[in-house]
């Protein structure tokens, strides 16, 4: 890790207003709460992703702005999935990130004294118990969510006897699984995790940190309202899916009554697209040889984004845009990779490399000559300086694709008889291309040049288009590998069958590539733009002096949302990477940039999305991109539900009109249920007039979308049979209509139509019955 990297720039700005904030205030203004110590409490069982950057941002952006401190505590009382390589990456992504938690380094397994301590003093107090159930049968004993559990036969051993073989347990008397010890609380409760939960199992295993010494290891929930007591946490922050846990960690704390009272509250974990997070399954991609390792490019660890070329300040941005919320949602990569954009752009310099060479030999160049020019490496509107030096030869290289032999109206580059401005350099014409005759494959161009077009204002010699090249005698050979998502699937844990279904097998290009000579000796891991072509770094594992290798960090422009958009017409094999230059693309409708314009950047990058991605209409993306609240509930519906239409129509056009001066992240239902409704709509179990109603209902009193159509009676008649026999019924009430429309007043389907909706008391299918009628009609 280089000195620069780990910067401290964002030591005074302060974190966006949230409701954990809110909290903290509140409590310091009450004097409930003296200070601020937060703490990020890693298991060591894998390497940090990009949902811990948000915790960790969260966790040590309170200690900053509040001038507390927050702690780094491994969480490491599992002895089987634990390891030091995981603890050593898990530190030295933190501090990357830039973040440090000076001496408040503390592990869990360093508390195992003391919780053992603790559990004794509950079983003393009568609220802990030695079980000597097995783990069927007490998962058995437990019931479910409609039924109570039953006691088990051991709950009301005397503390004398639990104390005893709670201490024959620590001692190693008994073997794996022969005795656990639970919390006597309540096994009808109605929060499962409150019947009598574990706290200690015997686990003979070796640990990293405390060897042999211990044959007992106390459960999650235990050890970790615990250690938070133990540090004086004040303010334990974790993800939504503890929430049921938080009963029991008031429940631990309240019972052994240390000196520090900690309080747990939860927000949303952040879930990125097309990609798992999971530790778990982040290693199985590891170790199923999916992946080239933790740090493959194409993982959401940190590790992986540092080799990429993301740099910190990119994802403490991120995960300051995406913010903290109660909701959780899915967040694109398009707003990822919008913070590192954002971040390389000012500070990239720009060099040039060719992906896909066409040779092009400048016939009135005298060969043998060489010119080299100090090139800027930045250009004007970036306030960093420097130039490179950049040598130019009568035979370049430039990028295939910047020829065609037959353009079509509007192409810029370069064609027979046309001419280009090579970039800093000359302007070149095309004199004739060579045609290798076998494959009919543009071989080589032959070209002049205009001795007095270079350093000229480009103004005085309007060309159209301007190209990247680089010298055949001084480019340097180079490998450049580009990424594509690793997942076909929006959410591939939540997909059918096991998400490794759902690898995306072209998720890897390399190109051998030609780029200029100024790269040559520059450290791994430097980042360039490559102009037109996209952000690199070269990689600190693969490249080597003389074996230059560089990865694809981010291109130009959001290019998820373009290739959802318009695929590219049919491309030479393999496909090679687009320039993103300002070519005339497929002309956009007015109404679209002003839009935009009027948007902050994160917000365009939202609408973008929206429009390009998804489908939707110029209006939604608006309303939906200007409405955070809204935004997450929509992308948590169609997380739960894939029909990007039903689901804006719904949020924008119906739920917009019922909320009035209400946030959207104030309604008493969350995105699973409006993913629900729209999966009615779309399977034409409602009617669009009862997904109304429904709506409402969930707007003004929550609850599930099935339950309020069974309980309303709003399931339409899909029944093709019983709808037919209705709407037989109706044609035999209305002989005379049927007549007429038979002698040719074909308007009278609308009436007869009308009839069978009536008759069906407005619950039928329209589609259905417009269908059936026209059968019956003829
Ligand atoms: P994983 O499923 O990746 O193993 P975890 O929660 O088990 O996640 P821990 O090492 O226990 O991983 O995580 C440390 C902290 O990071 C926890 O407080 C956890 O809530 C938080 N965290 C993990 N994943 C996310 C996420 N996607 N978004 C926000 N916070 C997260
Ligand atoms: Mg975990």
């Amino acid at each position: 890790m280089s000195e620069h990297e780990r910067e401290t720039h964002h030591a005074g700005e302060p974190g966006k207003r949230n409701f954990i904030r809110a909290i903290i205030d509140d409590d310091l203004a009450s004097g409930r709460r003296g200070g601020v110590t937060t703490r990020f409490p890693p298991e060591p069982n894998g390497y940090l992703h990009i949902g811990h950057a948000k915790n960790i941002c969260l966790n040590f952006g309170l200690a900053r702005d509040y001038r507390g401190r927050c702690h780094l505590r491994f969480d490491d009382t599992n002895p089987v999935t634990e390891d030091t390589e995981y603890v050593e990456a898990i530190e030295r992504d933190l501090r990357w990130l830039g973040f440090d938690w000076g001496e408040h380094l503390y592990h869990a397994s360093d508390y195992f004294e003391q919780l053992y301590q603790y559990a004794l003093q509950l079983i003393e107090q009568g609220d802990a118990y030695v079980c000597s159930l097995d783990e069927a049968q007490i998962r058995d004993y437990r019931g479910t969510v409609r039924e109570p559990g039953r006691p088990s036969p051991y709950r009301d051993r005397a503390p004398a006897e639990n104390r005893d073989l709670f201490q024959r347990m620590r001692a190693g008397e008994f073997a794996d699984g022969a005795h656990v010890l639970r919390a006597k609380i309540d096994m009808a409760a109605p929060n499962m995790i409150m019947r009598d939960p574990l706290l200690y199992r015997i686990r003979k295993k070796t640990h990293y940190r405390s060897g042999d010494a211990w044959p007992i290891y106390p459960l999650y929930d235990f050890t970790h309202c615990l250690s938070d007591a133990i540090e004086g946490i004040t303010h334990s922050l974790c993800t939504l899916e503890f929430e049921n846990n938080r009963e029991l960690y008031d429940w631990i704390i309240d019972k052994v009554n240390p000196p520090h009272h900690p309080r747990q509250y939860e927000f949303a974990r952040l879930f990125l697209a097309y990609t798992v997070m999971s530790k778990r399954k982040l290693l199985a991609l590891v170790k199923g040889g999916h992946v080239s390792g933790w740090d493959d490019p194409r993982m959401p660890t940190l590790a992986a984004m540092r080799r990429r070329g993301y740099t910190p300040a990119a994802i403490r941005d991120f995960c300051d845009r995406i913010g903290i919320a109660k909701a959780n949602s899915l967040v694109g990569l398009d707003q990822l990779e919008f913070s590192v954009r954002n971040d390389l752009n000012p500070s990239s310099p720009r060099v040039m490399c060719v992906m896909q060479p066409l040779k092009a030999v400048i016939e009135d160049y005298p060969e043998g000559k060489t010119e080299t020019w100090d090139a800027p490496l930045f250009p004007d509107d970036v306030p960093a300086e420097g130039s490179r030096k950049l040598p130019f030869s009568r035979t370049i290289y430039i990028e295939r694709d910047d020829f065609m032999a037959n353009p079509p109206k509007g192409y810029r580059r370069l064609r027979p008889g046309g001419e280009v401005r090579l970039r800093h350099g000359y302007v070149i014409k095309c004199e004739r291309a060579i045609t290798d005759p076998a494959s009919g494959e543009v071989v080589e161009l032959r070209c002049s040049h205009d001795p007095a077009t270079r350093g000229v204002n480009p103004k005085d010699r309007k060309i159209a288009g301007t190209i990247h090249w680089v010298s055949a005698e001084h480019a340097v050979p180079a490998e450049a590998r580009r990424y594509g998502r690793l997942f076909n699937h929006l959410r591939p844990d939540a997909a059918e069958g096991p998400f490794t279904d759902h690898l995306n097998p072209d998720s890897v290009e390399t190109f051998s590539c030609l780029v200029e000579p100024c790269v040559a000796n520059d450290p791994p891991g430097s980042r360039y733009q490559f102009e037109r072509q996209g952000y690199y770094c070269s990689d600190v594992v693969d490249s080597k002096p003389g074996a230059l290798v560089f990865i694809h960090t981010v291109g130009l422009r959001d290019s998820w949302s373009k290739q959802a958009q318009a695929p590219e017409p049919a491309a030479a094999k393999p496909a090679p990477p687009k320039p993103a230059t300002a070519e005339p693309r497929a002309p956009k409708a007015r109404g679209r940039e002003e839009i935009a314009a009027g948007k902050t950047p994160a917000m365009a990058t939202a609408f973008a999305r929206y429009v390009d991605a998804l489908g939707l209409s110029l209006d939604e993306a608006d309303t939906l991109s200007g409405d955070p609240d809204l935004a997450a509930l929509f992308d948590a519906a169609l997380a739960a539900f894939d029909s990007a239409k039903t689901i804006a129509n719904l949020a924008v056009n119906e739920l917009a009109r019922l909320l009035k001066d209400r946030a959207a992240a104030d309604l008493p239902f969350g995105g699973a249920q409006l993913g629900a409704l729209a999966k009615l709509l779309d399977e034409g179990a409602i009617s669009a007039s009862a997904a109304k109603t429904v709506l409402a209902e969930l707007a003004a009193h929550g609850g599930e979308p099935a339950a309020i159509v069974a309980a309303k009676g709003l399931r339409q008649v899909s029944d093709a049979d019983a709808l037919a026999s209705l709407i037989d019924g109706v044609l035999a009430d209305h002989p005379q209509e049927l007549a007429r429309y038979r002698s040719g007043e074909k308007k009278l389907l609308g009436f007869l139509m009308g009839q069978a909706m009536k008759a069906a008391g407005g619950k039928a299918n329209p589609k259905l019955v417009n269908q059936l009628l026209r059968q019956r009609l003829g």
